[in-house]
């Protein structure tokens, strides 16, 4: 029987409260309202944001979908106007191939359709979990679903609630301790507390409202 997370309730109400006026991660920020936003566009720039800041990944993801939204158009873009539109994300040239790759698979596979299936997203050459965890939770609304990315992976461990080496473990471990009414809200929450207290250097630690329940493992310097 795993151990539970003492006072998960009260440690989610008080990150919503503090985090409520914050602005949401790149996958969902509001310029995102000034393109087409679908299920694709979900995908392009998740794969924009590995490896790469998060408002590195909006400015590029906003410049590249933009001009060209759908499995069609990306296909049929020419791959060195792509890599200008993305840059400087990291892998620029290597990103580009994987989306003209994903764009080409979607068309002769899915009707250029992005599929509304974890498993089939997995099939997708470039399309790992996080990916594919993003795509469900942010494109198809989907619950049931933890995204890990670098924040949602470095602050359970901090907190004591996990002990693991990437985000892989993270999400096994948070499946089997993380209360399933918490999932939904889990990755934008602790996105949104990583970007802007739990940081991964020098975490504000003086200014944080959850301080009493963390057992700020690994934390060698605060502010
Ligand atoms: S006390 Fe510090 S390390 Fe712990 S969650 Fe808060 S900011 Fe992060």
């Amino acid at each position: 029987m795993q151990k539970a997370i003492e006072h998960v309730d009260e440690i989610f109400h008080l990150l919503k409260e503090e985090l409520k006026n914050t602005k949401f991660p790149a996958v969902s920020h509001p310029q995102w309202e000034k393109i087409n936003k679908t299920p694709f566009t979900t995908l392009i720039s998740c794969i924009l944001s590995l490896r790469t800041k998060d408002e590195v990944t909006e400015q590029a993801s906003y410049r590249l979908l933009k001009k060209y939204n759908t499995p069609e158009q990306l296909l049929k873009a020419l791959g060195e106007e792509i890599q200008q539109l993305i840059y400087p994300v990291g892998f620029y040239k290597t990103k580009t191939k994987t989306i003209k790759n994903i764009s080409k698979t979607l068309l002769e596979q899915y009707n250029g359709r992005v599929p509304d299936s974890f498993d089939e997203l997995l099939k997708l050459k470039g399309v790992g979990r996080k990916t594919a965890n993003i795509v469900m939770v942010y494109g198809f609304k989907k619950t049931g679903y933890l995204p890990i990315d670098v924040h949602c992976h470095r602050i359970p461990n901090r907190l004591g609630w996990i002990q693991t080496k990437n985000p892989g473990e993270t999400e096994t471990e948070l499946r089997k301790i993380l209360p399933e009414k918490h999932w939904d809200d889990f990755n934008h929450l602790f996105v949104k507390f990583g970007q802007t207290i739990c940081t991964p250097i020098s975490p504000f630690c003086s200014k944080c409202p959850i301080e009493k329940y963390c057992k700020q493992v690994s934390v060698t310097k605060n502010r």
